[in-house]
């Protein structure tokens, strides 16, 4: 039987108001699986009045950061709790192998939570001591309704990675999940509510973007500021539509990662991590190595070793735990996916292993004798596809990494850790691992450099993003 879900405002779960739905199709086998309501612009006024009302009413702004720490912490609860409920959402959603999705998601989501909620009672107010009878400090304080709007390739975790924080601080929040992912985002609103979360304070609303229930957020008059996370084309048109309202914007956006191994690494973990890299999550993944950049003198034997690891990778369905490769989120991106394996073809690249599988699954892909120009090596293709191209010392490595319209992530692989910190600091990218991958902490900055983001999130960075400063200064003479 197909899933009714609901919108979430103010406490209550709600139809769109024309009561249209719209469907979502489990990839593994091509079903609709669900229904959400299709929400409108109408909707989407719907939610931001009741975020409004929580934030301009209370009591949740006011309450102090320990009182709104203990309903942040038993909301990390509940998803541990019900960690097995929301990882089977998200691996029916879009086909994400359950493992990772109980592993890493579910966990990361919880500790969202755990860590903003503690991170803000942290927050020291600083004094600024002048030089006449005053007395000068700073406070923080929310800043309002924040629309949060999310990407499907993690679902339920991308979207705690903007609510935590958003709630944490003292904001209220309209959260838009994914067309494509609709499920583990209204189950989060619903555990919410079970936390003691006052209604109003985290809603969600259901749809599409332009002209429907994401416009509807990023043009409204009573939200004040828009966390994205998305491509970055779609970051552009908000930006477009934010600007007569001037909110503010935080926006984690494309990649095109580069990752570059020099001749000097550890073959072993280079090709380890370089695999982990690029086919995580079916290459579903903003921070995916999908240029892979290796020194001339190790790149045969770099990458028979890489080939022969992709070649050993399982595809299967989702729901089997020993699957490592799920099906690509939905057709209409898998169908993107496969267009640049045709292109990759017609620019001349040479497909070495991978290719189409049946269904919506894409091997582990490999091209070479790519240029830098072609397209498969500017244009994020998002999918478990890797260019492999060799390089000549150090700067040739670093001016080929730059050389992308993205900067979010890059990798490093060298055992001279004089070069480590030389490239490191020549990169263009917000996040350099040297010598591993996706190792995070969260009062890190997070974010990226050119089309990939504008902004930080991370700790200090999120209070920044979500707090406004004030400054007080009082006579004591
Ligand atoms: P997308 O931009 O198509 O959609 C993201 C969200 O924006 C969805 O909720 C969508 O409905 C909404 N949206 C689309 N158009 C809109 C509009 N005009 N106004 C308001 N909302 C609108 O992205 P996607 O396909 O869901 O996600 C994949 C992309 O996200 C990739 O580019 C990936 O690199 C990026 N991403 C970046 C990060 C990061 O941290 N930098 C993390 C994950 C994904």
């Amino acid at each position: 039987m197909t899933v009714q879900l609901h919108h979430i405002i103010d406490g209550e779960s709600v139809d769109s108001i024309d009561g249209q739905r719209f469907e979502s199709v489990n990839p593994a086998t091509q079903e609709v699986w669900a229904t959400a309501p299709r929400g409108s612009m109408a909707d989407a006024d719907l939610a931001v009045q009741a975020a409004r009302r929580a934030f301009d009413e209370g009591p949740w702004p006011t309450m102090t950061p320990d009182e709104r720490a203990a309903k942040l912490h038993r909301l990390a609860d509940l998803i541990i709790a019900n960690g097995s409920e929301l990882a089977g959402l998200d691996t029916t959603d879009m086909g994400k192998p359950i493992t990772q999705a109980v592993s890493k998601d579910i966990p990361r989501s919880a500790l969202n939570f755990r860590f903003f909620a503690d991170y803000a009672k942290t927050v020291e107010d600083e004094s600024f001591p002048v030089s006449s009878p005053h007395h000068m400090y700073a406070q923080y304080e929310p800043v309002g309704v924040a629309a949060a709007i999310s990407p499907w390739n993690f679902p339920l975790m991308l979207a705690t990675w903007k609510v935590a924080p958003a709630l944490a601080y003292g904001n209220t929040v309209v959260l838009k999940p994914a067309e494509q992912t609709p499920a583990s985002c209204t189950r989060l609103a619903e555990l919410a509510l079970e936390a003691g979360i006052p209604k109003g304070v985290l809603n969600v609303v259901h749809g599409f973007g332009p002209g429907e229930a994401g416009e509807g957020l990023t043009t409204h008059p009573g939200v004040d500021l828009v966390t994205f996370t998305g491509e970055s084309n779609t970051g552009r048109a908000i930006m477009k539509a934010v600007s007569p309202t001037l909110k503010r914007v935080s926006f984690e956006m494309g990649g095109k990662g580069a990752n570059v191994v020099f001749a000097d690494a550890d073959i072993d973990k280079a090709v380890d991590w370089s695999i982990q890299a690029i086919f995580t999550n079916a290459g579903q993944v903003c921070l995916a190595g999908s240029r892979l950049y290796v020194e001339r003198p190790i790149f045969d034997e770099f990458l028979a070793r890489f080939v022969d690891r992709a070649e050993s990778m399982k595809l299967g369905l989702p729901t089997d735990p020993t699957t490592e490769i799920g099906p690509l989120a939905s057709e209409e991106h898998w169908r993107k996916v496969t267009s640049y394996l045709d292109i990759a073809e017609q620019e001349g690249a040479k497909l070495i292993t991978g290719g189409q599988a049946d269904g919506w699954w894409v091997r582990p892909t490999v091209l070479v004798d790519v240029d830098q120009d072609m397209r498969v090596c500017r244009e994020e293709i998002f999918g478990p596809v890797v260019v492999v191209v060799p390089f000549d010392g150090e700067d040739e490595g670093v001016r080929l990494a730059n050389d992308t319209p993205y900067g979010l992530n890059a990798m490093v692989f060298t055992e001279n850790v004089r070069r480590a910190h030389r490239v490191a600091k020549k990169l263009k990218a917000g996040t350099v691992w040297v010598n591993c991958f996706f190792i995070r902490d969260l009062r890190a900055p997070f974010g990226g450099y050119k089309a990939s983001g504008i902004g930080r999130e991370g700790g200090k960075y999120s209070r920044e993003f979500f707090t406004e400063a004030k400054a007080v200064v009082i006579d004591i003479s």
